[in-house]
């Protein structure tokens, strides 16, 4: 937890937080708390109300949908360009998914129930928070479509992007078996399209940590979802 001026300076660090009016960023910054997320830190359960609403600035949040065996595959990732928190905005039931921190690192967090006392005061907040679930959604669609009709190599690296763009960052520590995981793939198909993305320069991997070399090498290798998806979230939140 960190001070107000603190808040009032990481409120720009969310690319959606930055769009406000600032009479309605005050009012919004007042009820955020500044946190750090860790790796693995279960956010909220499938099923179950959430308990805060979270804009991340440096992590990476994902939607996941839990599967038999304690695994769980990817339907949605949010980072600075995004929130956590639909079902709230929706006035929804708690979502069959939870919500998990991928990528350790920075977020403000509101409790629910201050956020939906500020939301009734901020019409610019609500309205942009309703553009943002129009995108999500596009994005959800999108996503199942992507895994439907292509391969690891391009969905990796489509996803990487997706979460170099989320965090600002070119270097984070993710293990094969947890992308595995996320793109709902198996760990030796996984493992063929990272050697391959690595011989060809794009990227390096080592012990648990991946860095992007090549931005637009692994473009290339990308399917088209990656710019699809990019230039959705550009129509919102300004070019990233
Ligand atoms: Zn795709």
């Amino acid at each position: 937890v960190s001070s107000t001026a603190t808040v009032r300076h990481d409120l720009q660090r969310n690319r959606l937080l930055a769009l406000l009016p600032s009479s309605e960023a005050a009012q919004v910054g007042a009820h955020l708390e500044a946190v750090t997320l860790s790796r693995g830190e279960q956010l909220a359960q499938a099923g179950e109300p959430l308990s805060h609403v979270y804009f991340p600035i440096t992590c990476l949040i994902s939607l996941v949908v839990p599967l038999p065996g304690g695994r769980f595959t990817e339907v949605g990732i949010m980072g600075r360009e995004g929130f956590a928190g639909l079902p709230v905005i929706l006035e929804a039931d708690p979502a069959p998914q939870a919500l998990v921190c991928q990528i350790s690192g920075e977020a403000l967090r509101m409790p629910v129930q201050a956020f939906q006392r500020v939301l009734t005061r901020t019409s610019a907040l609500r309205k942009l928070l309703y553009k943002y679930a129009g995108v999500r959604l596009n994005q959800a669609v999108q996503l199942i479509a992507c895994s439907a009709s292509h391969a690891a190599r391009p969905r990796m690296a489509r996803w990487l992007l997706m979460t170099r763009d989320a965090i600002g960052a070119v270097d984070f520590d993710l293990t094969q078996d947890l992308l595995a995981q996320m793109l709902a793939i198996r760990r030796s198909q996984l493992n063929t399209a990272a050697q391959r993305l690595q011989q060809n320069g794009c990227i390096h991997y080592r012990r648990g940590r991946i860095s992007i070399l090549d931005p637009a090498g692994l473009e290339a290798a990308s399917c088209p979802d990656y710019r699809i998806l990019r230039t959705e979230l550009e129509r919102l939140v300004g070019e990233m």
